[in-house]
């Protein structure tokens, strides 16, 4: 018999965390056994000793218990690997074969504070709890037998570890490749080749979210004939180089701030032999797009076919929407003001902050300020391996929508 500690919630929310939401406030616990440590494992129980679940405890976290296991046993390297197995099994149904995936999503995959990308033989992870940190040996074990991938690769870099009171680390645990080769380390997927960063990249080289939206701008790019494309944000050159690939485009201009995602960029165009299309500019998107619409010399240019708005996420908490909103409402605006009559904006937004009706409200206001008369073609959405869980909103993120204006 397992000896977890148990925390009693009360009635406060307790119907959410029942229906199958992992993260427990302080507010839902009522009382817990004496001694409970942070990164204990602890069984969860309602008020009338009914067992929810086994979560991590993290008694300074603003999400104080996260529930992972949804009986009343131990979270150990058995059922994780179970667990982990499962999350691949549902990517197989989506995308049969694809070894370019997300294949653990963290809370849309039940296992809140983990992640694993997999590119080919390089398998990444990220864990941003300190429970699940624990079982660190754990998840790489059940990789192992999983996948046996030659590279593997700990990508905790990321600044929300701090919640948990965890560094900021990245480990090669094991590589056929030396360091530098993994800061261009090479994919192929949806017929283009990617060279991207697993040492260093955003997310962990690619954001994987967006590859269905790249397929899914292919046939709005190629209704316009030597289409001009304006790729705000454009990262490694996702819509770029899927821009540049359509046989009608005539040029790409992406702009992004890194240095390091406009070399890639630049390099990526190249190898695909797109590169004589593409031109990728450092800089502000929304310094370029202001020049750009107030008609400075040095970057006026004749107005485009297709511009594609796909900005980080403004804000990652309630209390800031509204300077994204204001973020969001400029960049529109600006780009409206650059879009040919019969062209199209694409906008993504990957906050769960701002709704996918929120979006499209930022989008009709900038169409007012701007006199453009605009028609919803498509509503996107974040891909299959990122999946949406309705019991747990914020795994909803990323939505967008296709433009197109008459005049
Ligand atoms: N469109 C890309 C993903 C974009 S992620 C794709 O489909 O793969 C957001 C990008 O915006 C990052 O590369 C980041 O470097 C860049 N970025 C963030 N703020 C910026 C700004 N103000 N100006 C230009 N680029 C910015």
């Amino acid at each position: 018999m397992h000896k977890l500690k148990t925390i009693t919630l009360n009635p406060a929310e307790i119907a959410r965390i029942r229906a199958g939401h992992p993260w427990v406030y302080s507010k839902s616990i009522a009382s817990g056994d004496a001694g409970i440590e942070a990164g204990d494992q602890v069984r969860v129980v309602g008020p009338r000793s009914d067992v929810i679940g086994v979560g991590f405890y993290h008694p300074d976290s603003k999400i104080r218990i996260r529930i992972v296991r949804r009986e009343d046993a131990p979270i150990d390297s058995d059922w994780l690997a179970w667990r982990i197995q499962k999350a691949i099994d549902y990517r197989q149904l989506c995308y049969p074969g694809r070894n370019v995936i997300r294949l653990v999503n963290s809370e849309s995959d039940g296992l809140s504070g983990l992640i694993i990308d997999r590119y080919d033989d390089a398998v990444l992870f990220q864990i941003s709890s300190l429970g699940m940190e624990r079982m660190k040996d754990s998840i790489i074990q059940a990789i192992r037998s999983v996948i046996a991938p030659s590279i593997l690769i700990e990508r905790n870099d990321v600044s929300n570890r701090r919640f948990e009171g965890l560094p900021e680390i990245r480990h090669i645990h094991e590589s056929s490749l030396s360091e530098e080769a993994l800061t261009q380390f090479t994919v192929k997927l949806a017929g283009l080749t990617y060279h991207l960063d697993l040492m260093n990249g955003n997310k962990t080289g690619l954001y994987l979210d967006q590859i269905e939206n790249h397929e899914l701008s292919k046939p709005i790019i190629a209704a316009h004939p030597e289409a001009r494309v304006l790729d705000c944000f454009s990262y490694i050159g996702g819509f770029s180089l899927t821009a540049a690939a359509c046989e009608n485009t005539r040029s790409v201009i992406g702009l992004d701030q890194s240095a390091d995602a406009v070399r890639l960029a630049a390099l990526n165009a190249k190898t695909n032999g797109v590169d004589s299309r593409c031109e990728f500019i450092q800089t502000n998107v929304f310094d370029w797009l202001r020049n750009a619409s107030s008609g400075q010399p040095d970057v006026a240019q004749e107005p485009f076919d297709v511009i594609i708005l796909d900005p980080p996420s403004f804000t990652k908490n309630r209390h800031t929407v509204d300077a994204a909103i204001r973020g969001y409402k400029e960049l529109h605006v600006r780009a409206l003001k650059l879009l040919k009559p019969g062209g199209h904006l694409l906008t993504y937004s990957c906050s769960h902050h701002i709704s996918a009706d929120l979006l499209r409200s930022i989008a009709f206001e900038a169409s007012l300020d701007t006199h453009r008369e605009l028609i919803e073609s498509h509503a996107f959405y974040q891909a299959k391996d990122h999946p949406v869980v309705p019991c747990v909103p914020e795994t909803f993120y990323l939505k967008g929508f296709a433009y197109f204006t008459n005049n």
